[in-house]
């Protein structure tokens, strides 16, 4: 589709000149998507059944605590109670496992997610097993990245899904497209290009031990980026006409001095030769805080697990 040809509803920001690309507006998405839920939220509230979301978290990590506080902003937007819940640094697996236990079990919480990174020694994939997979608003749970084999778009992993939606936002159609995912992650790069496939997309997905990059990436008309290294994808790595999803968060010293967050693209080198590409800050981030919130809509509506709550559209135009 020629960038000219856009449908109205893509959430998107028109640089200066018409030949730059469309940046696609993660956080303008995110204000839809909540609008898009608002009488649902209202509904639920109105009949006794309040969403409620507890993050639970070991220890004091700094970072932890200021990922979960924007969740939490987010959270207030929404309408929705958000709790964090804190354990010592010292709790060990067993104490965690009864802490997810009684959420579990607790008719108040509606949704549940586990902070990562867990104190070293504790692996969470037993611990995601926990969760009730009604409650795993942040898709985690085997039952629920299940959702992602068969495309799906219940409680999928929050930015899987948020891909996704900045994708259909843009107006691409995915179907025949070459896309290529950077990153294998359990809960970024593999549920993403699961769900390309499902799309139809023809998906090759890279990883570290991929021995030239730049030869997969440059076939991609749909790129997405996953792997937390700032500078990783430049603009002889992109195919002209590309479009590019950029999951990566990186704090940098900028030339200034200041420290920065920055994706995994070289943004000023890329952005002139693709179609289209999501900023860092202000891409993929906000998009996935309102999939979290989404997801706990549909777990306090009730929604069981791999149940589709819908194709593509995701989100209404
Ligand atoms: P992760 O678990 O560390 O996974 C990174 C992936 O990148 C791994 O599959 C790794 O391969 C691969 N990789 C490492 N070096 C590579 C290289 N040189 N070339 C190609 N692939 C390489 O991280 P993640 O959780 O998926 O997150 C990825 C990035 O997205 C991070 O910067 C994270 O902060 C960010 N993130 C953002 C959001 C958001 O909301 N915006 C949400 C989640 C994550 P191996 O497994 O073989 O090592």
């Amino acid at each position: 589709m020629c960038i000219r040809d856009r449908p109205s509803a893509c959430y998107v920001i028109r640089m200066e000149t018409p030949d730059q690309p469309l940046q696609l507006d993660g956080r303008a998405l995110a204000t839809r998507i909540r609008d898009d839920y608002a009488p649902r939220v209202a509904a639920l509230r109105e009949s006794g059944r309040r969403p409620r979301l507890v993050a639970l978290r070991v220890g004091e990590d700094a970072a932890t605590k200021a990922y979960l506080r924007g969740q939490q902003r987010g959270a207030e937007k929404w309408g929705i109670e958000y709790d964090i819940q804190t354990l010592p640094a010292s709790t060990n697996e067993r104490g965690i496992r009864k802490a997810i236990r009684a959420l579990n079990a607790d008719p108040e919480v509606t949704g549940i997610m586990l902070a990562l990174p867990l104190p070293a020694g504790i692996g969470a994939r037993a611990l995601q097993r926990e969760i009730d997979p009604h409650k795993d608003v942040e898709g985690v749970h085997p039952e629920n990245l299940g959702g992602c084999l068969y495309g799906r778009y219940g409680l999928l992993p929050c930015t899987a899904l948020a891909v996704m939606a900045l994708l259909e936002s843009s107006g691409i159609e995915l179907q025949g497209k070459q896309a290529v995912v950077v990153g294998h992650s359990e809960i970024v790069g593999k549920p993403v290009a699961l769900l390309l496939l499902a799309q139809d997309a023809t998906t090759t997905v890279c990883h570290k031990f991929t021995g030239n990059l730049a030869e997969h990436t440059r076939t991609a008309d749909v790129l997405v980026v996953a792997v937390g290294k700032a500078g990783l994808i430049t603009a002889d790595m992109v195919k002209p006409g590309a479009y590019v999803v950029d999951v990566g968060i990186n704090a940098v010293t900028g030339d200034d001095g200041k420290h920065k967050i920055v994706g995994d693209t070289d943004y000023d080198g890329v952005a002139p030769v693709c179609a289209a590409i999501t900023p860092v800050p202000g891409g993929v981030g906000p998009v996935t805080v309102a999939i979290l919130m989404r997801n706990t809509v549909l777990a306090t509506e009730g929604m069981p697990p791999l149940d589709d709550p819908g194709q593509l559209p995701l989100f209404t135009a």
